[in-house]
Order: C-alpha cells, then structure tokens, then sequence
C-alpha cells in the first residue's frame, strides 16, 4: 500500500488537530514534503526535536489567517513491544491536557503491507482509547472528568481492511474500558444482583441473549459448591448465562469467576489491601466485556458465557474450613480455606458448561495470589487440557498485547488435593504450587471438554499508569478472549 496522500486543503478544512506517526524522520520529511505541515516539520528538525532519543511526541502549531491547527507528531520506534498501543495511550492524555478533544490520525509509514497497516491501525486505536480511559469514581468534590469523549478518526485512505481495524481497535479498547468500570466500581455498588441488572439491560439492546439461575434454580440444578460460598452474604448468588448466535452447533463458552467482593469468609484475609477484592470479579468483567464487544463484532459463532456471580463473606450463616460440599457433578469437596473459593463457584459454572457439549471452554479468573508470585504483574497464567488450544493462546499473545506464559498442570498435584472425608479438598495444605494446584481442581468439573484456564489474579491492577495501561483496575483478559473467539475457525 502507498502512502496515504495529505491534501493541504483538507488539512486546513478540518477542526481536528494533526497527528503522524512515523519511524523514520527521512520519511516523514517526504511524506510533508510540499505541504504546509513541511514548514512545522523542518522548524521542528531545525531545534534538533524530531532526534529519534528525544520524548517520541511532539507537539506543534499550524497557523494561517484563519485556523491555528495543532500537530503531534508521534515517533514509534518499530523494535518496542506493545509500541503503537503504548504511544497512542501517552497521546490521549497529552492531547487531553492540551484540551484537544478532537484528533486525526494518519501514518507516515510508507513501506507496510496491508496486513501491518491494519494491525498497526488497529492497535492505535486500542491504546488511544484504553489511554484515555478514567474511572468516573463517586468525588464529589472535583470536576467531573470527562469522560472518553476524545475522538480519534483517520485521515487517509479508507478501505474495507482500515474501517474494519479501527472499529475492531475501537470496539475491543471500549470493551476492555467496560471491564475496568465494572472492576473499579465498589463492591457495595457493584453487587451479584446489579451485575445482572446491567447485563439485563445491556442484552435489550443487543444481539446477546440472557438467562439467570437464582439461588433457587441454583438449588434445583444442585449447584452446592457455587451455592455454600454465597451463604455467608445478604446479597443474594446468581449464575448468569448470555447466549450469542444460539444453533445446534457446538458452543465455544467463555466462564468468569464472579466474586464481587472476597473477605476470604471465614479463613478471613488480612485488613491490608483487601479493598482491592472488589475486583475479584475480574473474570467476570472480561467473560461480560467480550461478549458485549463479540455481539458488536457481529461473530457468526455460537457462544456462551457463563459468570458465578457471589459475595464471600464471614458470617453465623458462612460456609467453614472442613465443611464437606457436593458440586453438580456429585463430587465432594472438603473445604481447607473458605478463601480458595473462586475455585467453588467455578467447578458448578464448569458443570454447566459441560451439560452444552462444548467445542472449547476458556474460564477466566483472578484465581491465585500465587500467579502473581510466580509472573508479577506482567503476565498471566494459562493452563489446560489441550496443547493445542493453549498454542493457539500462546501464538496471539504478542498481536493481542497480553503476555500469558504456560504453567504445568502434571497429574501428580492431584496427589496434593486428596481429601480423606471427600473426593477433594479445595486447596492444597502443602501451599505448592498454588496456581496448578487451583488449575488442577478446576479440570475435575471440566469433564471430557477441551479447556483453557487463565489466571489473570497477576494483571489485575495498575499500581500506577504505565502506557495503555491505566492507574486502577485492568479488565485484562478482555481482548485475549475476543480475539480467542476471532481467531477460531
Ligand atoms: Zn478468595
């Protein structure tokens, strides 16, 4: 593909300000060459600004008789990782801070294929709007911040791939947006039954279909593991299910733990940073965000989600250690730790999930202390029962931006969960190996089904803001999920 030419009139017939990318400073002199821009570009190459070590944004203005027009010009260097993602975030709070609301893109990039403009084009997108991204929170005494009312378009040529790569960066950043409000949002707001109330709302107006099991369907269907971790709480427990493109054909179901707030129950956690638990319902918000994003996309697949939604709490009425509980599939389970509990109210989603005959299980989860341990805050922890399905987890990893490494799932941890009152314990004493081990106790509800399990307990908060990734609550897994659903054939 050519470079995309930049007609000076329709630059100066446009409000919004200016932006190129470009990785090469020759380039991008003879991408400007001729235009207005030029004389911005070579003021900004005289001062020696456009240096390739200097800060990779700069920032300029434009003016004739009648406009002043603003122009970033943003260097990416191609060697980073995540660089297109990472310099689009930075973007979207420079230009916030400069009150620019209103941005075109275009790149100065002139020897790509089409295949890389697209993932170029849509990774931009995607930082910018994940960039951009503020958690509205419940201040009372500051302005209200605005809310991802920036706009980014293109400036360019448009074909069917470069309209499609921006509405898919756009729509996949919005819906990991949607994940980090659900996560951010406190746990007394954010409660099982408003979680439903928000999904019930949101299928009115999409493609999405919904079913919930509340406490009694729950009870018919014997959901006793998913059940005992709720009985702690006043807020009722409920087991949604959305639908997307129901057929006979096999389903691929997606399943996000659901804990909207995890005191630990009665092995209660320590007082410190336990505030952050009010988004032990990460898996949740990214399993919700892709299916809404994945009804937006308009997939032709048949997909499922299925999201245990509780509340762990300590209580006269709380499950205990050494109470014995019978998941949906009649296997029991001796309780060890009330606070491996996300694991319990997945074994039940998992049964459900099996009863669909699936082709692929994915469950998500902000499962164990021990992945972050293990990874830090940089990865996340995939495991299964089929190599083939976590590969095709591992090859996307570097296009989608989220690292996930391979943990072992070796048959000898079952060793670590034997019970001598039930068919299971649900952790492990020994404290080894602990994301396995929680792995390992979820492949007993997964039946014959192929399976991946990520544990996304590692990235599930930004201490601070880092490129597109913004201070809060993460909603990472999001995108792994829909691009998993993408790619499938
Ligand atoms: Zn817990």
């Amino acid at each position: 593909m050519g470079l995309p030419t930049l007609d000076q009139a329709d630059f100066w017939k446009t409000k919004s300000a200016q932006v190129i990318v470009y990785t090469n400073t020759k380039q991008l002199k003879q991408f400007v060459n001729g235009q207005t821009l030029e004389k911005l570009v070579s003021h900004l190459a005289k001062k020696n600004q456009l240096s390739e070590s200097n800060d990779p944004i700069k920032e300029g203005l434009l003016a004739d008789s009648k406009t002043v027009q603003h122009v970033y010009c943003l260097y990416c260097d191609e060697t980073g990782r995540d660089i297109y993602r990472n310099i689009a975030a930075n973007l979207a709070r420079k230009a916030r801070k400069s009150q620019q609301h209103d941005l075109a893109i275009t790149l100065a990039i002139p020897s790509l294929d089409e295949s890389m403009t697209t993932i170029i084009i849509q990774q931009l997108y995607e930082g910018f709007y994940l960039g951009d991204y503020q958690y509205q929170g419940y201040q009372t005494m500051v302005p209200k911040k605005e809310k991802h009312n920036t706009k980014l378009s293109f400036y360019g040529i448009k074909n069917k791939e470069i309209t499609s790569a921006i509405k898919k960066g756009t729509i996949l950043a919005k819906a990991q947006n949607m994940a980090r409000d659900l996560a951010n949002t406190p746990a007394n707001y954010l409660t099982p039954k408003e979680f439903v109330s928000i999904a019930k709302k949101q299928c009115r107006n999409s493609a999405l279909s919904i079913k919930v099991y509340d406490k009694k369907a729950a009870q018919k269907k014997k959901m006793g593991s998913f059940l005992a971790v709720a009985q702690g709480s006043v807020q009722a427990p409920y087991m949604l299910e959305l639908t997307l493109n129901a057929s006979k054909k096999s389903p691929i179901i997606l399943v996000g733990k659901g804990v909207t707030f995890d005191t630990g129950g009665i092995s209660l956690k320590p007082s410190r940073s336990m505030s952050c638990m009010k988004g032990d319902m990460g898996g949740a918000a990214a399993v919700y965000a892709a299916m809404v994003a994945l009804a937006q996309l308009k997939t032709k697949h048949h997909v499922k989600a299925i999201i245990p939604l509780v509340e762990n709490m300590p209580s006269a009425m709380a499950y205990k250690p050494g109470d014995v509980i019978t998941a949906m599939n009649k296997k029991t389970i001796e309780v060890i730790n009330t606070d491996a509990e996300g694991r319990l109210i997945l074994a039940d989603a998992l049964c459900l999930a099996t009863t669909y005959k699936p082709k692929l299980i994915i469950d998500i989860a902000t499962l164990t202390g021990a992945c972050a341990v293990t990874l830090g805050d940089v990865a996340n922890a995939v495991l299964g029962n089929s190599q083939t399905a976590i590969n095709a987890f591992l090859n996307r990893q570097d296009e989608v931006g989220e690292r996930l490494w391979q943990l072992p799932l070796y048959d000898d941890y079952v060793d670590y969960l034997k019970s001598s009152v039930a068919d299971m314990t649900n952790c492990a004493e020994n404290r080894l190996a602990g994301t396995s081990t929680a792995a390992m106790f979820l492949k007993q509800f997964v039946d014959t089904s192929t399976w991946v399990h990520i544990d996304i307990a590692s990235t599930m908060e930004n201490k601070t803001t880092k490129g597109y990734h913004v201070k809060g609550m993460n909603g990472s897994g999001t995108r792994t999920l829909i691009e998993a659903i993408l790619a499938t054939p």
